[in-house]
């Protein structure tokens, strides 16, 4: 399994416009950070967890030409604004694109893409098949998935286990019945905002925490906001086994 980041920013990305700190005016590559989302290779498919605003320039710099199918965390915006740049994969491979995500999320799609489902479409919208998903192992391209439900706040999100590798983005807090689905991952990734408290997200010290309970081999952290500091000052003092994730970051799993 190969596992892309393809972004690994907060909500507005890093740098924030206007913002001229010290993270925001980095020269580091890895302190420019796209809207959070991965790519899968697995078993010789191709899948993304979220279509963020930044899916058209993830694709195009992973050069990623084919997609069998996307999963969504959850419906906030910074995870679905770029569902409509799957057309030109449903151009080339000349089929509708199946989504995965919950009931909620399949709704505020439809709302927020009426076109997408309208009885007389336009000529040359997304075409996509909804598949709803509930907090149980389901099967995508034949690829075995296990839901992780962690709570945002007071929203429902899912995380995804894919054999040996767990994905989990904006999350607060996770039930012990679901900590206890992730056990047993080498590879874990979990989101860390900031080290300052947040409502809805862990904080670095929260995300660094739930490590050590999960216990993978090793974790790396996402959705990362301007405030955490740059990439170079916090990885230094991250113990070896926790690596901050950046855009375009690739890791193999067997
Ligand atoms: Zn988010
Ligand atoms: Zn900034
Ligand atoms: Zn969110």
């Amino acid at each position: 399994m190969k596992v892309t980041f393809l972004g690994t920013g907060t909500s507005q990305g890093v740098p924030v416009i206007g913002c001229d700190c010290l993270v925001c005016s980095s020269l580091d590559f890895r302190d420019k950070r796209t809207r959070s989302a991965i790519h899968l290779e697995i078993d010789g498919k191709s899948l993304v967890v979220d279509t963020g605003p930044d899916f058209r320039i993830q694709m195009l710099r992973e050069k990623i030409n084919k997609l069998d199918a996307v999963l969504f965390t959850h419906e906030h915006k910074d995870h679905t604004a770029g569902l409509d740049d799957i057309r030109p994969y449903n151009f080339s491979q000349k089929k509708d694109m199946p989504i995965f995500g919950s009931r909620k999320v399949l709704n505020q799609i439809k709302r927020e893409y009426s076109y997408i489902f309208d009885e007389v479409k336009y000529p040359g919208v997304p075409s996509v098949v909804p598949n709803e998903i509930t907090n149980n192992p389901f099967s995508v391209e034949e690829i075995i998935v296990t839901p992780i439900e962690v709570m945002h706040y007071r929203l429902p999100v899912f995380g995804f286990r894919f054999q040996d590798f767990t994905y989990i983005t904006d999350a607060k807090h996770i039930e012990r019945k679901e900590i206890e689905k992730i056990k047993g991952s080498k590879v874990l990734v979990l989101n860390a905002l900031q080290k300052s408290h947040h409502i809805s997200h862990l904080t670095l010290n929260e995300a660094i925490q739930l490590t050590e309970i999960i216990q993978p081999k090793v974790a790396y952290f996402t959705h990362v906001s301007h405030k955490l500091g740059t990439h170079q000052e916090i990885e230094k003092d991250l113990p070896a086994h926790i690596r901050l994730a950046y855009d375009g970051l690739k890791i193999y799993i067997d």
